[in-house]
């Protein structure tokens, strides 16, 4: 098992991320963080029927309570939200209960959610299942739910007490999520660990057939870059927007094309690429570095253009999405671009007229 420390500033609350196979079968990986005797367990449709009576097992000493969510984005909603706080009060859950969230990020941070509201807070176990939850999601302390006007719009930060990753879950996950979560870890690779980068390049073929061994390797890796800047930048003031690498363009994609057409990850494949190469046009970034990002993010067989998708769109209206994604339409766009592969600057003052341009070029 890979275990990963995470030292928050406010040290009351640190926290290990345990990365394994089979982890969710062993109830001492639980014990030491569960208080009370009551475990709420959040799942969804998809999920609930492949691990959740493993959990139950595992954890049959203690006074088990669950909710069954529907799968998808639509629901990670306040209705939902009222959904589990009435089952949980109707549970007669009571403050020293723990809550388990057993899925993906939609369950992970609707989950966390719930538990950051529960009588003004509740004990929050994360047991993500996709890659995208293990990489991402997990690690912050992020919680919230999804507003009509906008995703995420209302939440909470709340750390869980412990990041359980069972690796062997991956094995029911669909190849097309399990490559989009890949994107995220490529980001972060790009981000802050060139060593990363080309571990993933050499290791690509192991990746690709699911070695355990690799996995974990690779989760420990990625969460690791993560941990580091959520730690120096808890409440997102500073260099948590490194994250963002991507994200600009990748939104601004999902936007215009429809949520869901593209995976999110998928999106931000084709940002990254996009971010790669505006840096390239800046003078910021080599090209044969570009062509590396490009050439991995291929390997792991993510989209990289939007016309290899088949996808028409247009670069006005891909630029009023990007403005609107920071809410500055007409004014000048923010972007995070890399400056070599394992570093990123911020760059403000970007004029919406020269993306535009690029990304008309982008398109041909
Ligand atoms: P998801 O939770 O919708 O999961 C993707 C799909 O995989 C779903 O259909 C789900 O039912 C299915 N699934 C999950 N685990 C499975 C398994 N082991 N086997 C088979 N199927 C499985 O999506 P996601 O990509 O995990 O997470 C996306 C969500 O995470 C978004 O809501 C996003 O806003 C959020 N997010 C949050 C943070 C944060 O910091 N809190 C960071 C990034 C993303
Ligand atoms: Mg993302």
């Amino acid at each position: 098992m890979n275990i990963l420390d995470l030292q928050l500033p406010n040290k009351s609350s640190d926290y290990q991320i345990l990365i394994g196979n089979g982890l969710l079968l062993d109830v001492n990986n639980f014990l030491p963080v569960i208080k009370g005797q009551q475990v709420f367990i959040v799942s969804n449709e998809t999920v609930a029927p492949i691990y959740l009576e493993h959990l139950k097992k595992t954890l049959s000493q203690f006074e088990i309570h669950s909710y069954i969510l529907k799968d998808g984005e639509k629901y990670k909603s306040l209705s939902s939200l009222e959904d589990i706080l009435d089952s949980m009060l109707n549970s007669g859950l009571r403050r020293n209960a723990t809550l388990i969230a057993l899925g993906g990020g939609v369950v992970g941070d609707i989950g966390g959610f719930a538990a950051a509201i529960y009588q003004r807070g509740i004990n929050f176990i994360q047991v993500p299942t996709t890659v995208l939850s293990q990489v991402d999601s997990s690690v912050g302390g992020k919680t919230a739910v999804n507003h009509p006007l906008g995703k995420n719009m209302i939440g909470a930060f709340h750390q869980p007490v412990r990041v359980i990753t069972d690796l062997y879950t991956l094995k029911t996950l669909s190849n097309r999520e399990f490559l989009a979560g890949i994107a995220e870890i490529i980001k972060a690779a790009i981000i802050a660990d060139r060593q990363l980068f080309y571990w993933l390049e050499n290791n690509s073929e192991s990746i690709l057939a699911q070695e355990i061994e690799t996995l974990s390797t690779m989760i420990h890796a990625s969460c690791s870059i993560k941990a580091k800047i959520v730690c120096l930048d808890e409440k997102e003031q500073g260099v948590r927007a490194w994250l963002n690498l991507g994200h600009t363009f990748g939104h601004a994609i999902e936007r215009v094309l429809g949520f869901g057409e593209l995976l999110h990850g998928e999106a931000v494949a084709i940002g990254i690429v996009m971010a790669t190469e505006y840096s390239v046009r800046l003078g910021l970034l080599s090209s044969s570095e570009s062509e590396a990002v490009r050439r991995l993010i291929q390997r792991f067989g993510l989209p990289t253009t939007l016309d290899s998708m088949n996808f028409r769109v247009s670069a006005s209206d891909l630029v009023s999405a990007m403005a609107l994604d920071k809410k500055n339409v007409d004014a000048d766009l923010t972007l995070i671009l890399p400056k070599a592969i394992g570093k990123v600057t911020i760059r403000n003052n970007i004029k919406t007229q020269d993306v535009e341009q690029f990304i008309e070029q982008f398109l041909e």
